[in-house]
C-alpha cells in the first residue's frame, strides 16, 4: 500500500491533497469552495514548500495555514503579532470543533504551564505565539522536544522596516527557525503589496525558493467614497442616520476628534462608543467588546483599533479625516465587509488633515531608533505616500482604480461603484483661472502658501490679505466671482499635473515649476472634470446623495424580499440569545452572511441546512436545530 502511494504521479497526489483540504474546509468551517488563491496556497504548503500569501484584508488568509495546519502531522506555531488577533483566532477554531491555543503574556503562569503540557502532549496541532516568546528558554525547549512541521507568520509585513508595523521581535523569528532540530516549512500572509515589504519578508525570513502568490486588491463588495462637507459632524450624523441597526467604524485622526465625535453621537443618541491609546487598557478592552459583541453599533477610534478585529458584519468604514497613507487607509477601510456582503467605505475629507499628518510625520518619534540617513529615507517615503494619499481625496476619476494603480494592479478606469463612478462630471475649460493661479503666485515671488493665493485671487478681506499686502496685489479679487472651492480644486489640478508643486513643512509654499510656463507664456489651456453643480452640492451638503436614494437595505447587504427579511431578523435575534447563552461574539455563532444564505435557502433538514455557507458539521450539531427551528416559524 505504502509502495503505491509513494509511486503515485506527484499530481494525483496534489489533487487528493486538495480533496480532504476541501472536506475539512466544509466539515470544519462550513464551506464549499477556495476563494481566490487559497487552493495555490493550501497546495504549496501542502507540498513541503515555502509560502508567501499576499491577500487583502478579509480575503481569507488563515484559512491557508489553519488547512493544512490540520492535515501535516505535528505542531504548527502561527506567530501573531496582538494578543487580541490570538485570542479570536483560536475562539473561532474552538467553535468550529478545532482543539488550538495560544502562548502569550496575557497567560498567567499556571495558565501558560497547562497550556504547555497539553501541547507536549500532542493536543493542540495549532498554537498561536507572540513572536517575544519565541527565544524564551521554556518555549525553546518545549519547541525543540516536539515536531514542528510548520512555522506560520502571520501580518508578515511585521519584519519590514518599510512596512507600517515594524516589529524588531519579528525578526527573531529567522533565529529562532533555525534553532528548531528540523528545519519547518515556513509561511508568511500580509496584506501589504508593496515590492519593498514583499522582498524583505522573503529576504528577512529567509523563505527558501518560495510560491509568492499576490491575490487581486480588489474588494468587489465596498464601496469607496470621497466627501469634502462643510460640516464633517454633520455628514457623518446624517450617515448614521440612513443607516440604522449597522455596525460600523468611525476613524479619527488624533485622540481629541475620537472624544469629541463620540460624545457628540452619544448627545444625539447614537449607539456609540470609543477606543484610542490614551484609554486605561480596561476601558479599551470592554469598549471593544461592546462593539465586537454587538453591544455597541459604531466604534468611534484612532488608529490604534482594529488590527486583529475579525468582526466579519462592519458594514461601514467612515474616515472622519484623511489617514497618512493609503496602506493606512486601505487597511483600516477594509475592516468592512469581511463577510462578503456589500459594505462602504467613505472618507470625509478636510485641508486641515493634511496639516495635521504633516506634523505626525515631522514629529514622529517612532523612527528615532534609526540611523539619519535610514531616518531621512523613511521621511521622504512617508512624504509621498501622504501627497498620494491627497490625490485620492481630489481625483475625478474612480477611485478603486486609484487604490489598486497605488498598489501596483491594473483597475478597469470604471467600476460603477464609488463616489466618482456615481457622479456625473463634465469637462470644463479653467485655463483663464489656471493663468490667475498661477500669475497670482508669479507675481509675490512665491513666498505664500495656497490660502493666500486662494484669497488673494479671491479677494478676501482680512486682515492676512491687508499684512502681506495682497489686497494691492493686481490679481487681488480678479476671479471674486468663482467660489472658493472652485478655486481650490483647479489649484489641486494644477498641482496634480505638475503646473506647479507645493513645498512641504510648517509653512508649506506654492512655487513654479518647469511647465508653468507652458501656461503662463506659451498660451497651453488646461481643462479639468468636475462634478456638476447639483450634485455637487448633494455632495458637500452633509447628504450623501447614493444613499438617500436607495432603499434601507438590511445588515446584510442583500436584496431580500419583506419576508425574508423579517425572517433574518428573527434568526439575527436567536443568534443574540446563544452568542449571550454561551458569551461569545454573535458573529463568531454564524455570519450576516451565513444568516442571510440560510434566510434565501430556508433549510428544513439536516442536509439542507448543511448546505448553507458557513453552516460546518461542528456548527449543526451545536445550533443546527434551534436554526432549523427558527426557520421553520416555530
Ligand atoms: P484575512 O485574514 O485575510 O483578513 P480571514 O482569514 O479573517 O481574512 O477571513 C475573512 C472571512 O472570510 C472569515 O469570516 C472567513 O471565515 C471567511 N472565509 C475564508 N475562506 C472562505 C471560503 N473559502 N469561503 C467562504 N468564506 C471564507
Ligand atoms: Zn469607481
Amino acid at each position: 500500500m505504502n509502495e503505491l502511494q509513494t509511486d503515485k504521479p506527484a499530481e494525483e497526489k496534489k489533487a487528493a491533497e486538495i480533496q480532504a483540504a476541501l472536506e475539512i474546509l466544509k466539515k470544519y468551517f462550513g464551506y464549499d469552495r477556495f476563494r481566490e488563491g487559497q487552493e495555490l496556497l493550501v497546495g504549496s504548503i501542502l507540498s513541503g514548500k515555502d509560502t508567501l500569501g499576499i491577500m487583502p484584508t478579509g480575503a481569507g488568509k488563515s484559512i491557508c495555514y489553519q488547512l493544512p495546519a490540520l492535515m501535516m502531522p505535528g505542531i504548527t506555531l502561527v506567530i501573531s503579532p496582538l494578543i487580541s488577533l490570538m485570542k479570536d483566532q483560536v475562539e473561532s477554531l474552538n467553535q468550529a470543533g478545532l482543539h488550538a491555543a495560544y502562548l502569550n503574556s496575557s497567560l498567567t503562569p499556571g495558565q501558560y504551564a497547562a497550556a504547555l503540557r497539553y501541547a507536549r502532549a500532542g493536543r493542540y496541532p495549532i498554537i498561536y505565539v507572540a513572536p517575544e516568546r519565541l527565544l524564551n528558554e521554556e518555549f525553546l525547549d518545549f519547541a525543540c522536544g516536539t515536531r514542528i512541521s510548520m512555522v506560520a507568520v502571520d501580518e508578515a509585513h511585521c519584519v519590514s522596516q518599510w512596512g507600517q508595523d515594524f516589529r524588531p521581535s519579528y525578526l527573531k523569528i529567522v533565529e529562532f527557525i533555525e534553532r528548531l532540530p528540523d528545519r519547518p516549512v515556513v509561511s508568511a500572509f500580509t496584506a501589504t503589496a508593496t515590492a519593498q515589504v514583499r522582498d524583505d519578508i522573503v529576504d528577512l525570513l529567509r523563505l527558501r525558493e518560495p510560491t509568492v502568490l499576490t491575490t487581486g486588491f480588489n474588494r468587489k463588495n465596498l464601496y469607496f467614497g470621497v466627501m469634502t462637507p462643510k460640516d464633517r459632524y454633520g455628514a457623518v450624523r446624517n450617515y448614521l442616520e440612513t443607516h440604522p441597526g449597522e455596525s460600523g467604524i468611525i476613524y479619527c485622526l488624533t485622540r481629541r476628534q475620537v472624544e469629541e465625535v463620540c460624545s457628540n453621537l452619544i448627545r444625539d443618541g447614537f449607539s456609540a462608543t470609543r477606543y484610542h491609546a490614551g484609554l486605561e487598557d480596561e476601558e479599551r478592552r470592554r469598549n471593544q467588546e461592546d462593539f465586537v459583541y454587538d453591544r455597541t453599533l459604531v466604534m468611534v477610534a484612532t488608529n490604534a483599533f482594529g488590527m486583529g478585529i475579525d468582526k466579519s458584519n462592519v458594514r461601514f468604514v467612515l474616515h472622519y479625516g484623511m489617514p497618512k497613507n493609503l496602506e493606512s487607509y486601505y487597511q483600516e477601510a477594509g475592516r468592512a465587509g469581511r463577510d462578503g456582503g456589500p459594505a462602504e467605505c467613505i472618507l470625509y475629507y478636510s485641508s486641515q488633515d493634511v496639516v495635521t499628518n504633516q506634523m505626525f510625520i515631522d514629529h514622529n518619534r517612532d523612527n528615532q531608533e534609526l540611523d539619519e540617513l535610514t531616518r531621512a529615507i523613511v521621511r521622504e517615503q512617508d512624504q509621498e505616500r501622504l501627497r498620494k494619499m491627497t490625490f485620492y481625496c481630489f481625483t475625478s476619476d474612480c477611485l478603486r482604480d486609484y487604490i489598486l494603480r497605488y498598489f501596483g494592479e491594473y483597475g478597469e478606469n470604471y467600476c460603477g461603484n464609488c463616489s466618482n463612478c456615481l457622479t456625473r462630471f463634465e469637462t470644463v475649460d479653467v485655463t483663464e483661472i489656471a493663468k490667475a493661479l498661477l500669475g497670482c503666485v508669479q507675481s509675490c515671488r512665491q513666498r505664500y502658501g495656497t490660502t493666500v493665493i486662494l484669497d488673494t485671487v479671491h479677494g478676501a478681506k482680512t486682515a492676512k490679505m491687508r499684512q502681506y499686502r495682497m489686497d494691492g496685489n493686481p490679481y487681488y479679487g480678479s476671479l471674486a466671482k468663482v467660489p472658493v472651492y472652485r478655486l481650490r480644486q483647479v489649484l489641486n489640478h494644477l498641482q496634480l499635473q505638475g503646473y506647479l508643486w507645493v513645498t512641504e513643512g510648517e509653512y508649506a509654499v506654492v512655487k513654479l515649476t518647469e511647465k508653468s510656463r507652458e501656461i503662463l507664456q506659451e498660451g497651453a489651456s488646461v481643462s479639468m472634470k468636475w462634478a456638476k453643480e447639483a450634485e455637487k452640492n448633494a455632495k458637500s451638503g452633509g447628504q450623501d446623495g447614493k444613499m438617500a436614494k436607495r432603499r434601507q437595505r438590511p445588515a446584510g447587504g442583500a436584496e431580500l424580499s419583506e419576508k425574508e427579511e423579517t425572517l433574518f431578523e428573527r434568526l439575527r435575534a436567536l443568534r443574540t440569545e446563544i452568542a449571550r447563552e454561551e458569551g461569545l461574539p454573535p458573529y463568531m455563532v454564524f455570519s450576516d452572511k451565513t444568516l442571510i444564505h440560510m434566510c434565501l435557502l430556508k433549510p428544513a433538514t439536516r442536509e439542507e441546512m448543511l448546505r448553507v455557507n458557513g453552516v460546518g458539521e461542528y456548527k449543526y450539531g451545536k445550533y443546527g436545530e434551534r436554526f432549523l427551528r427558527c426557520v421553520a416559524g416555530k
